[in-house]
């Protein structure tokens, strides 16, 4: 008998995951045996990076780009990025308020590591990025979701918030346009939260990752209002808006206290992001936006194609989403569990989407499609969906 044995760290019991990647795996496995599935399941432009950053990348290896930097990024990128978001939030941000990370995910993971001792209360939308609710366990926080609802057009009922935010309070996070609904914030939503927040003593966490995915409608940061930049946390990054997700690029805008926790759980990590890598977002920022305005276009053109599809189908009902890259059907006609027709759809009809659920309780009765993949996938999948749905 094997006498070794070492029990992981309590924390580990708390910590969640991205369901996306599961369901990756089990499509994957499908695939291996011979089955054919349309993968709506993973959040990711299915567009090249556009082919000047790719070439800065290249050039930058070529020049010798291949070692350490400062950790919280390279002094050139941490200027391009303070000039972009003062630009596009309409604010005045310093190069020290900017910390390069590999992705936007670690600008969740280090300001909750760096801010939430045990018992501190944040609170959190739900249905919602999962890894937020994961890191709050984490570290132990009492994490206090907010519930986003359909009939609020996929954003929340101020009031909730109003009844939820104490003093305990640390953080509160929030998310526009969204993960998983693609719901978007307009000014007046952003100004009835700063009007409640800044009678607290509290941190917004304002997850902006898919602002430059947005049809039609202007992007409104938190960060923009008065006396808001001191206590907002921006994450925004190169993965959505330049199809970059697998440079692991991202970056957060805080204050410079918590810039510089933030740089140092760095250092004590990943030390840095790879030197090559943050000369090509200088160019992403610096150079021309066309193949983003390129890829918003196609995008929209998917989201009302797949829209109407979905509304075609019998116990489906899906309102078009203002933002993001993803739809989230209400599929409480189908009188099916979320989760289990994530699974049918799957394996009896080869359609690879996410349980609501995967996003928080409050996903019940809706499932969540990416439409970053191709008009013709999306038919084939429309198609796969009615008739699976016919069976039952
Ligand atoms: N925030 C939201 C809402 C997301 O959907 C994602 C990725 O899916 C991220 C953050 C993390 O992005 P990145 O891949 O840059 O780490």
């Amino acid at each position: 008998m094997n006498s070794f044995s070492v029990s992981p760290a309590k924390a580990m019991s708390r910590l969640g995951t991205e369901t996306a990647f599961e369901v990756l795996v089990k499509a994957r496995a499908l695939e291996a045996q011979g089955k054919h599935i349309v993968h709506l399941e993973i959040g990711e432009p299915d567009f090249d990076t556009p082919a000047n950053i790719s070439e800065s990348a290249i050039k930058a290896l070529r020049e010798g780009w291949t070692h350490y930097g400062p950790s919280p990024g390279l002094p050139d990128l941490r200027s391009a990025i303070a000039e972009y978001v003062s630009k596009t939030r309409n604010i005045d941000v310093h190069p020290d308020e900017v910390v390069v990370t590999p992705g936007g995910k670690p600008i969740i993971f280090f300001p909750i590591l760096a801010l939430i001792d045990p018992g501190d209360e944040v609170i959190y939308p739900n249905p919602g990025f999962p890894i937020y609710e994961s890191m709050i366990n984490f570290v132990g926080g009492k994490a206090v979701p907010l519930k986003i609802s359909e009939e609020k057009n996929f954003t929340f009922d101020i009031n909730e918030l109003k009844s939820k935010i104490s003093s305990k309070t640390k953080l509160v996070i929030i998310n526009s346009p969204a993960n998983p609904t693609g719901g978007v914030f307009s000014k007046q939503d952003i100004q009835d939260i700063v009007d409640i927040v800044k009678q607290y003593n509290c941190y917004i966490m304002s997850d902006e990752i898919y602002s430059r995915i947005m049809y039609g409608y202007e992007h409104h940061s938190i960060a923009s209002l008065p006396g808001m930049k001191e206590r907002t946390i921006i994450l925004d990054g190169f993965s959505k808006t330049y199809a970059m997700t697998g440079w692991r690029a991202g970056y957060g805008v805080m204050p410079r206290d918590l810039a510089g926790m933030v740089s140092k759980l760095q250092t004590n990590s990943n030390s840095c992001v790879n030197s090559f890598v943050q000369r090509a977002c200088i160019d992403a920022l610096k150079g021309p936006q066309d193949s983003v305005e390129a890829m918003v276009k196609e995008f929209q053109k998917r989201r009302d194609f797949i829209v109407d599809g979905l509304n075609k189908i019998k116990g489906f009902s899906c309102k078009k989403p203002l933002g993001a890259f993803y739809v989230f059907p209400n599929i409480t006609g189908t009188g099916m569990d979320s989760k289990k027709l994530a699974d049918y759809l799957l394996n009896e009809g080869g359609v690879a989407a996410l349980s609501g659920t995967a996003f928080g309780e409050f996903g019940q009765g809706y499932l969540r499609f990416s439409y970053a993949n191709s008009v013709e996938n999306i038919a084939m999948a429309l198609e796969r969906i009615t008739k699976a749905m016919e069976k039952i």
